[in-house]
């Protein structure tokens, strides 16, 4: 896969698809969204793994569009409490909540249950399905600590991460800081090294 292939990003988070957009600039790939791509609905993420959803939401986007589909599925984790909510990150607090809902619950249940070990780390799975050709997977991760949020930048749990590598939370991050340490662009470079792509 080289410059002049289209690539429809598996997903409808916002945060996601500007990301996504910004780690694959280099490629020269032409990067769409499902809308773009006459994707209707939702995929249901029925798997337990980040690497299972990614691969479900990929696979059936590919097939349904006949084009080239990168899904990320991704969620922070909390040690102390088991990993907690991992995959489920997106979802543990019912279809209801926002971003700021959960942020400010995780951080609740942290103050609650472990307030002394706030570690935290970010973890990503990407996988591109191709029409014809079997599933690439890749993962990132990207550790940090759990804090009063900062910043207004990024998305979802971003002004509570204050990143090890920054110093600072995704939320006060430039985006090319984030670009620079995340899980996200962590996994799509181990993906693009597996396509042979160094960029
Ligand atoms: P899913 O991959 O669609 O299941 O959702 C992943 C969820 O994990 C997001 O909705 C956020 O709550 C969280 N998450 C994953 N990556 C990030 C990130 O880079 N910044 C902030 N929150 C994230």
């Amino acid at each position: 896969m080289i410059g002049g292939t289209r690539v429809v990003v598996a997903t409808r988070n916002p945060g996601k698809i500007r990301e996504m957009r910004r780690l694959l600039g280099a490629t020269g790939w032409e990067v769409c969204d499902l809308d773009a791509a006459g994707f209707r609905g939702d995929v249901d993420e029925t798997g337990t793994t980040y690497e299972e959803n990614a691969a479900l939401k990929a696979v059936e986007v590919a097939a349904a569009t006949g084009i080239a589909a990168l899904a990320d599925d991704s969620g922070i984790e909390v040690p102390a409490l088991g990993g907690w909510p991992g995959p489920r990150s997106a979802r543990w607090m019912g279809g209801a909540a926002d971003d700021a809902d959960r942020l400010h619950g995780l951080l609740e249940e942290v103050e609650a249950r472990c307030p002394s070990d706030r570690r935290a780390r970010y973890v990503c799975a990407v996988c591109l399905a191709r029409p014809g050709a079997a599933p690439l997977l890749a993962r990132g991760e990207t550790w940090g600590t759990l804090v009063e949020p900062r910043g207004t930048a990024g998305f979802g749990y971003d002004p509570a991460f204050r990143s090890d590598d920054l110093g600072i939370t995704f939320g006060e991050a430039s985006d090319a800081a984030k670009d620079g340490v995340s899980h996200r662009a962590r996994a799509v470079q181990a993906l693009l090294r597996e396509l042979g792509l160094t960029v």
